[in-house]
């Protein structure tokens, strides 16, 4: 099976400075391993950002590295997420872009949950 060689985390990247409380953010909701709170630049009526509080660089590294306990909080939160915002019953988009082919710019691992309004085909 292919190794790929570590990526190191940058320890200043944005979401790292929002989890120290460096800089403020509009929080929506904490649990013990996540944080969620809304993207600086909504691209639809509702467009949150759900990140671990561990420093996982992406979806890759989350998931390869991240205990289950951390897993299993992210994933209901997500679920949180969908409730908290009623979501689920017209739909909506989950995005995890990871590197430098997945257009990532901040680089500690977030997904975007976009919804309340029709969105256009993403591909
Ligand atoms: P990505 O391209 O997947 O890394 O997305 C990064 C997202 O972070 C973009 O949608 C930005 O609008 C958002 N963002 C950048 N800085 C902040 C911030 N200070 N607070 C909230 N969202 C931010």
């Amino acid at each position: 099976m292919t190794q790929l060689s570590p990526a190191i985390y940058d320890k200043e990247n944005i979401f790292a400075k929002i989890l120290r409380k460096e800089i403020p953010c509009d929080y929506i909701l904490e649990t013990e391993h996540s944080v969620v709170f809304q993207d600086i630049s909504p691209k639809a009526k509702v467009h949150v950002l759900l990140i671990p509080k561990g420093s996982y660089i992406d979806s890759y590294d989350f998931y390869k590295n991240a205990t289950d306990v951390e897993i299993i909080d992210f994933q209901k939160t997500f679920v949180k997420i969908v409730e908290n915002k009623e979501l689920y019953e017209n739909g909506f988009r989950l995005i995890a872009n990871s590197g430098y082919y997945g257009g990532q710019e901040v680089p500690h691992f977030h997904i975007h949950v976009l919804g309340k309004q029709k969105l256009s085909a993403p591909f």
